[in-house]
């Protein structure tokens, strides 16, 4: 890791926090050249595994991509970077309890729905609106009905 300010690439970790679901650790690094203090993350990458996508196609887990899938559909809405975090962890969790390597795109998208719904109703039916394709007003309404009930 290269010093931001100075471009070294020596430090010491001066403090390691693990995140509250232990699903990542900080730390705080401080540059043995120049003092500067910095923080980097370790994540879990998650990256033996494979998606199966609706047709069939396989491939690679990308974190990003449900990441942003759940952005749009949160944008505006009162949920937090930390809420999104957490719901990946559970997501993921869940997911390679269920299954093993290969884990099918429906399986992920319905766990994310799942972890919405109890967050942010809206942010639930914007998500299933994408996810299960919405053609019409009465789609929403459906859905909107479900979560009433
Ligand atoms: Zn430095």
């Amino acid at each position: 890791m290269r010093c931001p300010k100075c471009l070294c690439i020596y430090s010491k970790v001066i403090d390691s926090r693990v995140s509250k679901n232990h699903s990542s650790i900080r730390r705080r690094r401080e540059c043995t050249d120049c003092n500067y203090r910095y923080s980097t993350a370790e994540v879990i990458l998650h990256e033996d595994v494979i998606v199966v996508k609706r047709d069939g196609r396989r491939e690679d887990f990308d974190r990003s991509k449900i990441v942003n899938g759940i952005r749009r559909a949160i944008e505006k809405r009162p949920v937090d970077v930390e809420q999104i975090d957490l719901m990946i962890v559970d997501v993921m969790k869940l997911l390679e309890s269920q299954y093993d390597i290969e884990i099918p795109s429906r399986a992920i998208g319905e766990a994310i729905m799942e972890q919405l719904k109890q967050i942010d109703k809206v942010a639930y039916v914007r998500y299933a609106s994408i996810y299960k394709d919405f053609r019409d007003l009465s789609d929403f309404a459906n859905e909107i009905t479900k979560l009433k009930n």
